[in-house]
């Protein structure tokens, strides 16, 4: 069956291009898909704008577009198995995982389900009884959505639901790598009734099947999640048409532990906060602040539990994390970890990939921690994307914020301590989208999610997701017009025009 969705038709790539898939775990082959050039995007583009400016879609009501949502949850939850091992196959996480992922997705949807018909806008109180002032939401128009590997199915669905939630159209590019799970969310959406021309996928490389979304004068808003440096490619692309753009971008995240911590929990949470899903998540605690007095106590214990960390595939119900994206990547993380130990950072465990024999066809990489590391080191201040942990320490609150905010990232960060206070003040002064106190990780979908800094701007998830889709038009309605004589100087003018 074709893979790419235009215009509510399954269809092969123009050019006849395929992309083999194979599963990071165990580098078998997954499967083929077809691989779309520009023009297959700009056919997508085209079927999208017209579903928007043509079609009814935009003008349905907020309540029936919600109901598509909740319908397509129902059917996602019904595939849940389906779609985890998809999920599994194509990332070579755990399906464990990939469960709580899809569950994850069946939330997003049902919370975008039900919020669509909350907010119809407002009425202005203008001090005039002869003007009824009204401010509405509209949907932005034709929307460009391209996802990344590590959460394929989650960041899609970060997008997609306020997209349709809004009114909008659009045209989803996943990653390359990682397919598969976003044509089972196509084919679940056209089960659920999406007019064809309102969801459009293409699959494909960035450069040929992801550009034309942000340089295309048909797309009004192009969101991104992705790296640092092809979001900057994509937003100095988007400005030649001033389209809005969204970036939810890449991280090096501060987890500051203080020494009134409850260490064996901080500890726990801190294995979790870098080692999930081998550090390939946007928020991973990558860089631990530890409060001197503590670091020999805390670090010596988190190295004897990361040495410990199961490594496995998919199927392995004992692996606690799986295997990196590819080849290409793991060998970028090993790069990563060799600048850092030639900076003079102490390669404390891992650094290697695992001698495991039954492991050896996968692409995985052991927990790593670089112990003695400082802010100017490149290490502290570069996304590795692996599970590679960097440990530093600070002798005051000061100073635990002033090394976690000396960072050009901003998306997340923690802090452990156990008295408030001080847990209140640090959170406050930490320049991160989402600040933990004594936790790491956890979201819901009615809290809005982005970074600081180089880590993006726009939101995703809560209100402010699904505002970022929507336009506001204030309708301003005279309902006892009358004659107006400023042209020949009478009054002086209409109040207020810009
Ligand atoms: P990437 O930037 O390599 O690719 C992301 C997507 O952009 C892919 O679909 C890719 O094909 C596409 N792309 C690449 N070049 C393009 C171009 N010129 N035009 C249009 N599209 C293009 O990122 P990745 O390696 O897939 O993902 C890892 C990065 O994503 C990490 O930096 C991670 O921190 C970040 N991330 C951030 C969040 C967040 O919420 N802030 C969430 C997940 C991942």
């Amino acid at each position: 069956m074709p893979e790419l969705f235009v215009d509510g038709v399954w269809e092969e790539a123009s050019a006849g291009g395929r992309r083999a898939i194979h599963c990071p775990a165990d580098g078998s082959l997954v499967g083929e898909v077809d691989e779309a050039t520009a023009a297959d995007t700009e056919r997508a583009i085209a079927a999208a704008y017209r579903a928007f400016h043509e079609g009814p879609w935009p003008a349905t009501s907020a309540r029936e577009r919600g109901d598509l949502l909740l319908r397509t949850a129902d059917l996602l939850e019904r595939d849940t198995e389906t779609v985890a091992l998809a999920e599994s196959q194509d990332t070579g996480k755990r399906l464990v995982e990939s469960r709580y992922d899809v569950a994850d997705v069946v939330a997003v949807l049902r919370y975008y389900g039900r919020v669509a018909a909350e907010d119809a806008g407002r009425v202005v109180d203008t001090g005039n009884p002869d003007v009824v002032s009204r401010i509405v939401h509209e949907p932005v128009g034709v929307c460009g959505l391209i996802a990344p590997w590590n959460y394929p199915l989650l960041q899609a669905s970060w997008k997609v639901a306020p997209c349709l939630a809004a009114g909008n159209t659009f045209v989803l590019k996943p990653s390359e790598l990682t397919p598969h799970t976003s044509i089972h969310l196509m084919r679940l959406l056209a089960e659920a009734g999406l007019p064809a021309g309102v969801g459009n996928l293409v699959l494909g490389a960035g450069p040929d099947a992801g550009a034309p979304l942000a340089t295309d004068p048909r797309v009004d808003l192009v969101s991104f999640t992705g790296g640092v440096q092809t979001g900057r490619g994509i937003m100095a692309a988007a400005a030649a048409t001033v389209k809005r753009v969204a970036l939810e971008l890449g991280g090096k995240n501060p987890n500051i532990v203080f020494a009134d911590a409850d260490v064996d929990v901080a500890l726990d949470y801190a294995l979790t906060a870098v080692f999930l899903h081998s550090g390939q998540v946007c928020s991973a605690g990558a860089r631990l602040l530890v409060e001197e007095s503590l670091h020999d106590r805390l670090v010596d214990a988190l190295v004897e539990r990361a040495q410990m960390i199961r490594l496995g595939g998919p199927h392995d119900e004992k692996a606690e994390t799986g295997a990196l994206i590819s080849s290409a990547h793991r060998d970028k993380v090993a790069a990563y970890v060799a600048a850092g130990v030639a900076e003079g950072a102490v390669l404390r465990c891992g650094g290697a990939a695992p001698d495991d024999p039954a492991l050896a066809d996968g692409f995985y990489y052991l927990p790593t921690v670089l112990d003695g590391c400082t802010s100017s080191m490149s290490v502290t201040q570069n996304e590795s994307f692996g599970p590679v942990l960097t440990v530093e320490t600070f002798n005051s609150e000061d100073e635990a914020v002033a090394i976690a905010n000396d960072s050009t990232y901003g998306l997340a960060g923690a802090v452990w301590t156990q008295d408030a206070g001080k847990a209140q003040r640090v959170a406050a002064r930490m320049r991160m989208g989402t600040v933990w106190i004594n936790d790491y990780h956890p979201y819901v979908p009615q809290a809005e999610w982005g970074g600081y800094k180089q880590s993006g701007f726009g939101r995703e998830l809560g209100e402010v997701g699904l505002a970022e889709y929507r336009e506001t038009k204030h309708v301003w309605h005279n309902i006892r017009p009358s004659e107006q004589r400023w042209f020949d100087g009478a009054s002086d003018g209409p109040d207020g025009a810009g």
